[in-house]
């Protein structure tokens, strides 16, 4: 090692000098005829080459099937073991290196993106002979399988017996890779860029290698329209150590480094001279017992100790260095990281060897050496992908934008740039002649615009019952076995898939037709077919709610990856006095308004619903999960009028049958139509069919029953306010209460359910602190709901 004392930063950049920095012209020559000579014989020139340059006689190029069985076997299950927790550390980092789509309007009608898309065939090139550098094709193989390459080559070159390494292998089946060329050095790199009868050629080709690998990338780079994944050379580490660090792991981590190869760099950089000594002393000794201890030596000729007067002046070494591997082994680690502004990769702490990142912390060890730290970054899941934009323009977005590209393409004299968008313009403006008939047109269609175009255009599913009604004699259609029917009910058929008798019933019972009524498998199925009806998926398209209210719009939306918007109710849980205006310039396809409201228990002011009903241009859903029980018509009276309009009911709440799972949506004939369109084909079970229409036959019970809950309920209501700890009870028109404590109602809660009483805990909702939603149950137990809140708000007895 070479002992330097605060040298001048003047000397600096003599100090930071490569080894071997300039590539011998023999070199260049070699690679170029290499080159040559695969462009002319192609696979036989590889075989000719490996004969020659790797001694060893092969017959197939390719790695076979059965090369690749016999390979798993010889890896020992420790090694197999570490290499997939490596796999497992490598893949966790760079999954969540991916980005979602970006999406931007940047002024009104102009839509601009970004996605990812993989690079289309990559190269993959692992070092072999002496050592197998297994962990490079981990390195390599885990981003371009993530980033979804869909073609994977990898060369490596093969042992003098013709085969190659079996952890090779090994590791190319772990990451599904089937593509493994016994071909190693510059003709390799020739054959990945040009292509042979066994070698497809490939875009980008990654991975490090030696002199003759390191010019045969740039020469494809530069002549053969390749990409490589960085100019690469021998591999480096820089470690700042103070006083603080251990000179036996110092020691350590430079050897590892040195013993890569005798050109590999070793910079060790201290503001005390006592720990570079310690750290020379340290080397010596650990370098005699390593297995590569020649190869290290010559690496340690040539690294450098260098004493330095503060940190900062470390720290200012480091970055004009730009070292691929950058060890801070120091105590206060995290913030000297925070002032490094040129490395690959670095390691904060003493517990921090560099192995670690060589090998499996799970960032990647293909990092930019040489100095190329300052403009290059390590390669991740971004080196695999290309980020391609994307524009749209609508007519309002062209008329806004168009101008200014006329003037500017006019300007730098570009008149058919500019042609390009006067001729749209114009279009435009004969076209808004007749948009009086566009007008008309999107009068007629309601739903114009609100529809996801993939729901427009698909075929729906035809079952099998769908092509006639009624049942013939002998059913052989649909596949099911007859031979199963046995016992009082028959399930051995496939129900009705659009439930004809229930909607003849329900549309008798509500004055409605059965066209205008949808029904699934509970409500929240409704809402589910809702959003997917209108919003395409991971796009503009979103939803409005407006909280606190029934969970699960949201999760509707998030499941569809349909963004939410929120319209937040007031104190008294109303709409805003802007809602219909926020809504009416909103472009959200649909609004959910639950009245009366979950958890809040009121109805929706009806003149506010109105107005929304009719400004708003997308759907407007009513949820009346809990119409039954308040004192108020039924939306459904107005479906006639407001063709976007959707109502929701169930027969969980007032029918008393929420283990049936049936959920009924009312609106316009052709808006069910298209939610018939998408449904699931037999979405309503042969049970839940026939218990809702003997639920239905008996619908008139329904009314004794509902007038016992409203009695329950106004008991609640009278005697909770009474009860130690309750600051609120608020008005309902449901069959719950949303009552607010005073003291802590999750611990009323808790005690509640020690209790043996289940309520629900709503503190967290917007609007909610300190509420508690408790449904009204029978007069047994109310009484027993009322006697424990009692004794919870006396507290512990004594
Ligand atoms: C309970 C409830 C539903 C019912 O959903 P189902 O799936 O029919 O049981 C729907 N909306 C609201 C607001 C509810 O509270």
């Amino acid at each position: 090692m070479q002992f330097y004392s605060n040298p001048i930063p003047s000397s600096w950049s003599a100090l930071q000098q490569r080894a071997a920095a300039g590539e011998a012209p023999q070199v260049a020559a070699r690679v170029r005829a290499i080159f040559g000579q695969v462009r002319e014989q192609g696979d036989a020139a590889l075989l000719t080459l490996a004969a020659e340059l790797d001694k060893a006689s092969l017959t197939s190029l390719l790695v076979s099937e059965a090369e690749f069985t016999a390979a798993l076997a010889q890896v020992p299950a420790d090694l197999q073991a570490a290499i997939r927790q490596a796999q497992a550390n490598i893949e966790a980092f760079h999954a969540a290196q991916r980005e979602p789509e970006l999406r931007v309007e940047t002024m009104p009608g102009v839509f601009c993106s970004r996605r990812a898309v993989p690079v289309q065939r990559v190269g993959l090139y692992v070092p072999g002979g002496s050592a197998p550098l297994f962990s490079t094709l981990l390195m390599l193989g885990v981003p371009a399988r993530l980033a979804g390459c869909p073609q994977v080559v990898v060369c490596t070159p093969p042992q003098s017996d013709g085969t190659v390494s079996p952890v090779i292998l090994f590791v190319a089946r772990l990451l599904g890779i089937s593509t493994v060329v016994k071909a190693g050095g510059a003709q390799a790199v020739a054959a990945l860029a040009l292509g042979t009868a066994s070698v497809p050629a490939v875009d980008k080709i990654f991975g490090p290698g030696n002199r003759y690998v390191t010019a045969a990338k740039q020469l494809a780079a530069a002549e053969f329209g390749v990409a490589i994944d960085m100019p690469a050379g021998p591999s480096e580490v820089l470690v700042i150590a103070d006083e603080t660090a251990n000179p036996v792991f110092v020691a350590a981590d430079l050897l590892s480094q040195a013993e890569h190869g005798p050109d590999s760099q070793v910079v060790v950089l201290s503001t005390s001279a006592a720990m570079l000594e310690q750290v020379q002393a340290e080397t010596t000794r650990q370098l005699a017992t390593l297995p590569r201890r020649d190869v290290a030596a010559l690496a340690l000729e040539n690294s450098r100790a260098i004493l330095l007067p503060d940190v900062a002046a470390m720290l200012a070494f480091s970055n004009q260095y730009a070292p691929e591997h950058l060890i801070l082994a120091t105590d206060n680690a995290e913030a000297l990281a925070a002032q490094v502004t040129n490395a690959g990769s670095v390691f904060l702490g003493h517990l921090t060897p560099e192995a670690v990142g060589d090998y499996a912390s799970g960032t990647n060890h293909t990092l930019p050496t040489s100095g190329y730290a300052r403009q290059y970054s390590g390669v991740s899941l971004d080196s695999f992908i290309r980020k391609i934009t994307f524009q749209r323009l609508s007519a309002t977005g062209l008329r806004a934008l168009g101008p200014v590209v006329e003037t500017m393409a006019e300007a730098e004299g570009l008149a058919a740039h500019a042609r390009a968008v006067t001729l749209r313009l114009a279009s435009l403006a004969t076209s808004d002649e007749d948009s009086s008939a566009v007008g008309a047109a999107a009068a007629a269609n309601p739903y114009a615009g609100l529809i996801r175009p993939s729901v427009e255009r698909m075929q729906a599913y035809s079952s099998a019952r769908d092509e006639f009604e009624g049942m013939a004699p002998v059913m052989l259609d649909a596949n099911e076995n007859s031979l199963g029917s046995v016992g009082p009910d028959d399930f051995s058929r496939y129900p009705d898939p659009h439930q004809r008798a229930i909607k003849v019933e329900l549309a008798r019972l509500k004055g409605m037709a059965p066209n205008q009524i949808f029904l699934g498998n509970g409500s929240d199925e409704a809402i589910d077919l809702l959003v997917r009806l209108t919003c395409t998926p991971g796009g503009d398209d979103h939803i409005v709610i407006c909280p606190p209210t029934y969970g699960m719009y949201e999760v509707a939306a998030n499941l569809n990856d349909v963004r939410v918007e929120r319209l937040l109710l007031t104190s008294d849980f109303q709409l805003p006095a802007n809602a219909a205006e926020v809504l009416a310039a909103s472009t959200a396809k649909l609004v959910f308004l639950c009245s009366p409201n979950n958890p809040t228990g009121n109805l929706l002011a009806q003149q506010a619903l109105e107005t929304i009903l009719r400004t708003f241009k997308g759907l407007v859903v009513v949820d009346e999960a809990y119409a039954d029980f308040a004192d108020a018509p039924s939306w459904t009276t107005r479906l006639e009028e407001f063709p976007r309009l959707v109502v929701l009911q169930t027969f969980s709440k007032a029918w008393g049958l929420a283990g049936l799972r049936l959920g009924v949506a009312y609106a316009a004939p052709a808006l069910i139509a298209y939610l018939d369109k998408i449904k699931p084909p037999y979405n309503i079970s042969a049970a839940t069919q026939q218990h809702a229409l003997a639920a239905l036959a008996t619908a008139p019970s329904l009314d004794q029953m509902r007038d016992e809950l409203l009695a329950g309920r106004q008991d609640l209501a009278r005697q909770l306010p009474q009860l130690p700890g309750v600051a609120k009870v608020f008005p309902s028109e449901a069959n719950f209460l949303l009552v607010r404590f005073n003291t802590d109602a999750t611990a009323v809660y808790d005690q509640l359910r020690a209790r043996g009483i289940v309520v629900r805990n709503r503190t967290t909702q917007p609007g909610c602190a300190g509420c508690l939603r408790l449904t009204v149950g029978t007069a047994v137990e109310n009484e027993q709901l009322l006697q424990a809140l009692t004794e919870i708000g006396r507290g512990p007895a004594g």
